[in-house]
């Protein structure tokens, strides 16, 4: 029928904003907000309200079930590679300029805009 998503915030529907007020005439009801994207939360809520009441309700069963971090982490030289972006140059010559930084050392290496891109691109090789 539609492909409209639902917010996933256990809670939208007990905000009353006209938006959220549905139905018939005489059958009205404040429902979870329907939308063809959303853009909070990896496009889950439609607010960062939304985004919070789940994470509040689920934050420890999460943390318990993908594991929580028991030790501090470390940045060495080896993960601390950074990708950045420079713009600059007059609205004539814009000269855009991708590279990775380390921001341990402040060694600099180019790259293009397609690796800057890819997430999954990376000069890191510890976690
Ligand atoms: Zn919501």
């Amino acid at each position: 029928m539609s492909n409209l998503k639902l917010c996933q915030g256990p809670e939208c529907h007990t905000y009353t904003t006209k938006d959220r007020l549905k139905g018939s005439k005489d059958n009205k009801t404040y429902q979870t907000r329907r939308r063809s994207s959303f853009y909070y939360g990896n496009h889950n809520f439609c607010d960062q309200r939304c985004l919070y009441d789940w994470v509040n309700k689920y934050i420890e069963q999460g943390l318990d079930h993908f594991g929580r971090t028991t030790e501090a982490k470390h940045l060495t030289e080896e993960n601390a590679w950074d990708k950045r972006y420079d713009w600059r140059g007059g609205s004539d010559d814009r000269t855009d300029i991708y590279y990775f930084v380390n921001t341990i050392t402040n060694e600099r290496r180019p790259l293009t805009e397609a690796q800057f891109r890819d997430s999954s691109y990376t000069l890191n090789t510890g976690e």
